[in-house]
């Protein structure tokens, strides 16, 4: 009996312990996710680098996923509005629905941006909770960091001495590296610079750029030529630096206006994966500096 139980116990010991299942709406929170759980639990990132986050399909494939998760991590403040509600309702997984231990929005941990003053949807894709990219300050990741580690030991108690160790290495790490990259970017204070999407404004504050003017005349709506030459028009009596775009992002109306401009187009990452060098969180800023001082030149 007692040579029976010591077999049970082996056996027991001897099976993997069930890896949380995370679903990350954006690849950033997949990767801050990774550096937090690393091999402890099953990341699925619903969007990749390249797509553009507030427009996603909600195909089967992703609802399947939804349904087996134990955690949900999205940016929240209304950027996954037009497709997550779909997802959330259609994987009738009670776990990560709203305001459950398995729905996590980083936006809840940070201070927004352009939160609006009054509500007016013709006004274009305008959010109430403020603007969504967080993702491109990476001081935002500090209290999101914490927040997400914390959940995760919630989650599984199991591995929580995991979890509040690769915690406060990420901390540490991440603290330098953005030392290192404030003293990179310090020939950015001050530019101005003009932006196909107002996609930008946490890098901007970070960074101390000024957004002189957006491409698009309301948040996701295609500019026309009428209004890109109403842009360049503006840029004659306030000169601009170089114009942005992020990689999901047609190039078309940059280039338009980089050419009459004689001013660089950039091409920023926007978040893991939007290009070969951004393959982790400490890559997309990496790469998001290089680029933006290559538009300097
Ligand atoms: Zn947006």
């Amino acid at each position: 009996m007692k040579r029976l139980s010591l077999l049970l116990l082996a056996w027991a010991l001897a099976l993997p312990a069930q890896a949380l299942n995370i679903f990350a709406c954006e690849p950033e929170w997949a990767a801050l996710a990774q550096e937090l759980a690393g091999d402890k639990t099953s990341i699925y990132s619903a969007t990749v680098g390249t797509q553009d986050p507030h427009r996603v399909e909600a195909r089967p494939s992703l609802i399947a996923k939804a349904r087996r998760a134990d955690l949900r991590i999205c940016t929240g403040a209304e950027l996954e509005v037009g497709w997550l509600p779909v997802v959330l309702r259609e994987s009738a997984n009670p776990a990560i629905q709203p305001g459950q231990l398995g729905a996590f929005e980083a936006a809840a941990y940070v201070t927004m941006m352009d939160v609006p003053t009054r509500l007016d949807r013709s006004e274009g894709d305008v959010h109430p909770g403020g603007n969504p990219h967080i993702q491109l300050d990476p001081r935002n990741y500090l209290p999101i960091a914490q927040a997400l580690a914390q959940r995760l030991a919630q989650l599984d108690p199991v591995n929580a001495a995991s979890y509040q160790q690769r915690h406060a290495s990420f901390h540490q790490n991440w603290l330098a590296a953005i030392a290192r990259w404030e003293k990179q970017a310090a020939p950015l204070k001050g530019q101005p610079i003009a932006v196909q999407h107002k996609g930008f404004p946490y890098l901007e504050n970070w960074l101390g750029m000024k957004e002189i003017v957006a491409l698009e005349p309301k948040p996701g709506m295609e500019p026309s030529a009428a209004h890109l030459a109403t842009v360049l028009g503006k840029l004659q009596t306030q000169p601009v630096r170089m114009v942005l775009r992020a990689a999901y992002q047609s190039p078309r109306p940059s280039e338009w206006l980089a050419e009459r401009a004689h001013i660089p187009s950039v091409e920023l990452p926007f978040t893991v994966g939007g290009d070969g060098v951004a393959k982790d969180l400490y890559g997309l800023f990496d790469d998001t500096l290089t680029r933006l001082l290559a538009g300097l030149k």
